[in-house]
């Protein structure tokens, strides 16, 4: 009999009881502005940039509406603006060429390698070629570079990085935590990110000049004195009457979920590599699949895995999908022309201009992507893993 999974690759887990809670008592007060609070509390909004800066080891942390909200205020506060060339990678995700287009930026795409990493050589290449200053980052998927090679040149070539941790909340590079390399970093609270508040987005920097003109474009009024972690007044004294408010701030009611679900967060990011690597062993052992092996320097966190499918012809793969999904297996194909939900190539962002990069596609028509929810159970992806493997069988070219 023909083995079939049935359960949502959509579902979440709940939230904490505690978090519940939290939240019951807050919609009580009605105050869920992050400005709304009595005397001198300290608003949810507020404690969720202390203990998130704690955790993360950075001075400053800022909480907003989405990841990509916080990538284009970065990039405002490290001073890019309309015209310039913004560095970022050919495999991301739209929010990230999204950002740089709304300060009016032109991003200048990189190639990416087989391992889903930026290709540093490429990097150089377009650096030199553009006279671009800023790299945004984009750890597309989880999967983190040579950090140290990364770092040395963009520190040779004067290059400021601001780093997109959408998927690396929690994953480190030679013990050090993504989002404490660049000038500033981005996380998503986004549903299917590593904390969960529906939507939502932190930036974190050490750079007090920075981070104060990005408080005042998060729309702070001038109520910047309330932030939780924020750059002493009179890192606001020169820029609080030049930054536009761009009104984005995180309300309390999420900053309560996100409080109450970071003290599961180290644990969450085990229990996703006890699945991705279940399923990274046995779709390694599938003839026909290919999984780039992961550097030993890189503790990633598996929310999601990616593999190619080298021994399924271009043609076929469409049907191999479908396949799959019949039995229950959500697949994505990065290679699909036409976007789809969450998927999109870089050819199909017609904003930006016209760019070729031969490398990055012939991965992505090659590159398939399933999404771990911490709702499967180890049984699950070993079920995954059968029905893959045994699709492939059907499809794999002798
Ligand atoms: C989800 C995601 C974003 C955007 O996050 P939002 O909070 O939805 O704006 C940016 N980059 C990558 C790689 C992502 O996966």
């Amino acid at each position: 009999m023909q083995k079939i999974f049935t359960k949502p690759f959509t579902q979440q887990e709940a939230m904490p009881e505690a978090g519940i809670e939290a939240v019951t008592d807050l919609l009580r007060t009605g105050r869920l502005h992050r400005y709304n609070m009595v005397a001198d509390e300290l608003s949810a909004a507020s404690q969720l940039e202390q203990d998130y800066a704690q955790w993360q080891g950075r001075d400053y942390c800022l909480a907003c509406t989405s990841c990509g909200y916080a990538l284009h205020i970065g990039l405002r506060a490290m001073g890019v603006t309309a015209g310039d060339g913004v560095l970022t990678n050919g495999y991301t995700l739209a929010p990230v060429p999204g950002a740089i287009a709304n300060v009016g930026a032109r991003p200048i795409l990189v190639e990416v390698n087989d391992h889903y990493h930026l290709d540093l050589h490429d990097l150089r290449h377009k650096a030199e070629t553009s006279g671009a200053k800023v790299l945004v980052l984009s750890y597309m998927r989880g999967h983190m570079p040579d950090m140290h090679q990364l770092m040395q040149i963009c520190n040779e070539l004067g290059i400021q990085v601001l780093e997109d941790c959408a998927h690396t909340m929690g994953a480190k590079w030679q013990g050090i935590r993504a989002g404490n390399f660049g000038v500033m970093a981005a996380f998503s609270l986004q549903t299917y990110k590593h904390i969960n508040t529906g939507e939502g987005g932190l930036l974190v920097s050490n750079d007090k000049h920075m981070m104060a003109k990005a408080i005042m474009h998060s729309g702070s009024y001038m109520l910047y004195e309330r932030h939780g972690a924020a750059p002493e007044a009179e890192a606001f004294t020169d820029i609080r009457y030049t930054s536009p408010n761009m009104s984005g701030r995180m309300d309390n009611m999420r900053a309560t979920l996100a409080l109450a679900q970071l003290p599961r967060l180290e644990e969450n990011c085990q229990r996703w590599n006890q699945r991705y690597d279940l399923l990274a062993e046995q779709l390694a052992k599938v003839p026909g699949l290919y999984i780039p092996p992961r550097h030993a320097d890189e503790a990633y966190v598996g929310s999601s895995i990616q593999f190619m499918a080298q021994g399924i012809a271009l043609a076929h793969l469409p049907d191999f999908v479908q396949a799959c999904a019949k039995r229950g297996v959500e697949l994505k194909w990065f290679g699909e022309a036409e976007p789809k939900a969450f998927t999109s190539r870089y050819d199909s962002w017609h904003y930006v201009e016209p760019q070729h990069l031969p490398n990055t596609l012939a991965v992505l028509e090659k590159t398939l992507d399933m999404r771990v929810p911490l709702t499967f159970d180890l049984a699950d992806c070993q079920l995954l893993a059968d029905i893959i493997a045994d699709v492939c069988g059907d499809f794999v070219q002798q």
